[in-house]
């Protein structure tokens, strides 16, 4: 039986070694590695959608420049049917009021269908930013749901993470300050164990056999002697 301060540290181990264990679950979270992907999914749709908003909205404005244009040459040409039919209007006036009018009927025409090439070329790219803001909707609302269920998964692990947390602190009131403090270097520096048992002759952090001399040593010396493996460097607790 090793010291009882060295049995206290094992304990204080193993429930380190539960922590982090409960760590690494609420990190990797399996719904976390969805949330991901539909992040970078979103991402993306969102540069599609940046830029057939972009093209729908050069459209738009085509075709807005067009129908006003298309106004002007209606109001423009009331305005000259009005004088046609004055009764001051002089021949010659009349030849060139004539005149004026046919020009603005073909440029009527012309804008008429320019404005219908511009309604065409927008109907596809209005359809895309709708599909492509429908597609976002659907993520935005599967990563709320997916938000819920780590959120949930989350406070599960936080309230083992507590009561293993409670159990630890509790454990380690009874290590001696020098100890924790070695403990918690090597743990830090030797991915979370600090101390490890000796099993038979090999020590349970590295798993390697203690050299024969070695083992002698621990096994000659008093039941309170303090030993490191010599292969890892971690507190060595000898049963
Ligand atoms: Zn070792």
């Amino acid at each position: 039986m090793a010291s009882p301060d060295l049995e206290t540290l094992l304990e204080v181990q193993e429930h380190d070694t539960v922590l982090d264990q409960l760590r690494h679950r609420k990190a990797t979270i399996p719904e976390r590695a969805q949330l991901a992907d539909l992040e970078a999914r979103a991402d993306g749709l969102r540069g599609q959608l940046t830029e057939a908003g972009a093209a729908r909205d050069e459209v738009v404005k085509q075709q807005e420049g067009l129908e006003a244009d298309l106004a002007a040459a209606e109001k423009r040409m009331k305005e000259i049917e009005q004088r046609l039919f004055s009764p001051t209007a002089g021949v010659r006036d009349m030849e060139a009021m004539n005149d004026e009018l046919s020009s603005l009927k073909r440029r009527r025409s012309s804008l008429e269908d320019q404005v219908l090439e511009a309604l065409e070329a927008r109907e596809p790219l209005d359809a895309a930013v709708e599909k492509l803001e429908a597609a976002l909707a659907g993520i935005a609302s599967e990563v709320a749901s997916l938000e819920d269920v780590i959120a949930e998964a989350e406070l599960v692990i936080e309230a083992e993470i507590d009561v293993e947390q409670s159990k630890r602190d509790a454990a380690a009131t009874g290590v001696p300050e020098q100890l924790a403090q070695q403990y918690e270097r090597l743990r830090s520096r030797l991915g979370g164990i600090g101390a490890a048992r000796l099993v038979g002759t090999s020590c349970s952090g590295c798993h390697l056999t203690l050299p024969a001399t070695e083992i002698d040593r621990i096994k000659k010396a008093p039941p309170d002697a303090f030993f490191t493996c010599d292969q890892c460097g971690r507190i060595l607790v000898v049963s």
